[in-house]
C-alpha cells in the first residue's frame, strides 16, 4: 500500500473517487494538484490535509496563495510534475484530462514512483516513447481505466495470451439511426452507466473512448492483438483470450472505485464499498456498428499500419471534441475529422516527447 500519495487531477471525476478510496483505506495524501477548481480543492485540502498543493492555472496564483497559505503551494505548468519528484511521495495517481498528463507521467517514471495511470491521452500519444522510458527506468505502471485494469488482472493468471478483448458499453446513442445521430448537439451528451468528466463522456458517445482504449492497450500490454465487443451493461470490464481457447474476464458492478482501489493497493485486494454482483441478471452482448461508429476501426488500422500516429489521433480528437462543444462541427464529424488527420499525417514518425508535443500543438492549432 502507498505510504505517500499524490493525486494529480483531484477535483475531477477520477480524482474525487480516488479520494473516496483514500478515505476508505485511510491512505496518506501528500499532494493534491488541480487546474482551476480552487473551491473544491480547498474542501479536499481541509479534509485530507496534504502537505503540498498544486494549481496548474497560473492566473489563479494570487487567489491560491491566499487560500492555501498553510501549505507548500506550486502554481503554473510546473504544478503538473512537481509532486512526482518529492521523496515523501511513493505513488502518483495521474487523473488529469488531456495530453498534459504526459508531464507528470514522464516525471514519475524518471523519479521511480509507483504510477497509477487514469489519463489515457498520455499513453495513446506517448506510445512507444513512453514505453521505451518505462523499460529503461524499470518503472511499474498500473492501469486505472477499468478495461485495462481488468486485462491487467486477467494477465496475472497467465501472460501467454492470444488476444485482448475490450468491452464497450456502446455509448448513449448506440441504437440511434444515422439521421438522429446527425442531429446530436453538445447538450444531448450523457452516459447511461458511468458518471465521468465531460471529455470522456463525449468520447464514449462517439466510440472514440474505445478507440483511444485500443491504442492505450496496444502500449500498456505491448501487443497488436486487440479487439472489442459491445456489452451494454458494463459488468464484464474486459477479457483476455488465451492460446488454449479459454477466456478470462474480470467482472463487477460498474464503479471506477474498484480499479482505482486496485491500482493503489496492488498487488493486494482489500474490502471495498462496492456491492457484489447480482448473478440473476443477464449479460448482454450486441453486434458492433462499425459502419456508423468508425472510431474503433480507425484505431485498429492505426496500430496495424503506423502506431506512431497515436499523437495525431488523440490531438485530432481533442480538437474535434472542442469544436463540437462550441457548435462548429456536428457529432458525426468528430470521427471524420480524426480520419482526415490520420490521412494527412499518415507517414509521420515520432522520436521524442518533444515530437509528440509539437505534432499535438500543430494539429490543435490547425483544427
Ligand atoms: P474530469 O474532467 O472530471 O477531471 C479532469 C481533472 O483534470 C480535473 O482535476 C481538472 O481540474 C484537471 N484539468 C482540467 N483541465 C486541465 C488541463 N488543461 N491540464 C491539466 N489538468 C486539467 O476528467 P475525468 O476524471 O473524467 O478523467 C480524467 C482522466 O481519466 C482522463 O484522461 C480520462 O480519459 C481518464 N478516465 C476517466 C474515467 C472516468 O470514469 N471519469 C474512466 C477511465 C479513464 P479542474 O477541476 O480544476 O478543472
Ligand atoms: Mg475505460
Amino acid at each position: 500500500m502507498t505510504k505517500g500519495l499524490s493525486i494529480i487531477g483531484s477535483t475531477g471525476s477520477i480524482g474525487k473517487q480516488a479520494l473516496n478510496v483514500a478515505k476508505h483505506l485511510n491512505l496518506n495524501i501528500k499532494a493534491l494538484v488541480t487546474h482551476s477548481n480552487l473551491a473544491k480543492l480547498k474542501e479536499q485540502a481541509d479534509e485530507f490535509n496534504p502537505k503540498y498543493i498544486g494549481v496548474i492555472n497560473e492566473k489563479l496564483f494570487n487567489e491560491a496563495k491566499n487560500l492555501f497559505s498553510g501549505y507548500k503551494l506550486v502554481c503554473g505548468s510546473k504544478a503538473l510534475d512537481f509532486s512526482c519528484s518529492l521523496s515523501s511521495i511513493d505513488m502518483v495517481l495521474i487523473a488529469v484530462t488531456g495530453l498534459n498528463g504526459i508531464y507528470p507521467l514522464i516525471s514519475a517514471i524518471k523519479n521511480d514512483k509507483k504510477i497509477a495511470i487514469a489519463n489515457k491521452e498520455s499513453i495513446v500519444s506517448g506510445g512507444k516513447i513512453v514505453n521505451n522510458l518505462i523499460k529503461k527506468c524499470n518503472a511499474k505502471i498500473i492501469p486505472v481505466d477499468s478495461e485495462h485494469s481488468a486485462i491487467f488482472q486477467c494477465l496475472e493468471a497467465n501472460k501467454d495470451f492470444n488476444k485482448l478483448i475490450l468491452t464497450a458499453s456502446g455509448g448513449a446513442f448506440y441504437d440511434k439511426h444515422i439521421s438522429e445521430l446527425n442531429k446530436i448537439i453538445a447538450k444531448d451528451i450523457f452516459h447511461p452507466t458511468w458518471n465521468m468528466g465531460r471529455k470522456i463522456t463525449i468520447d464514449s458517445c462517439t466510440m472514440m473512448n474505445k478507440a483511444l482504449e485500443i491504442i492505450e492497450a496496444r502500449w500498456l500490454f505491448d501487443t497488436k492483438n486487440i479487439d472489442y465487443c459491445i456489452h451494454p451493461n458494463s459488468i464484464i470490464h474486459s477479457m483476455v483470450e488465451f492460446n488454449d481457447g479459454s477466456i478470462l474476464s474480470q467482472m463487477s458492478n460498474p464503479s471506477m472505485e474498484l480499479p482505482i482501489q486496485y491500482a493503489l493497493t496492488y498487488p493486494n485486494k482489500y474490502p471495498s464499498n462496492i456491492k457484489c454482483l447480482d448473478l440473476t441478471q443477464n449479460l448482454i452482448f450486441k453486434p458492433k456498428r462499425e459502419d456508423v461508429f468508425i472510431a474503433p476501426r480507425l484505431a485498429k488500422q492505426l496500430i496495424d499500419i503506423n502506431d506512431d500516429l497515436g499523437a495525431v489521433f488523440n490531438a485530432a480528437n481533442e480538437a474535434a471534441v472542442k469544436n463540437f462543444e462550441e457548435g462548429n462541427i456536428g457529432f458525426m464529424d468528430i470521427a471524420l475529422k480524426v480520419e482526415a488527420a490520420l490521412q494527412k499525417y499518415n507517414n509521420i514518425k515520432v522520436h521524442s516527447i518533444d515530437d509528440i508535443i509539437e505534432i499535438h500543438n500543430e494539429i490543435i492549432k490547425e483544427c
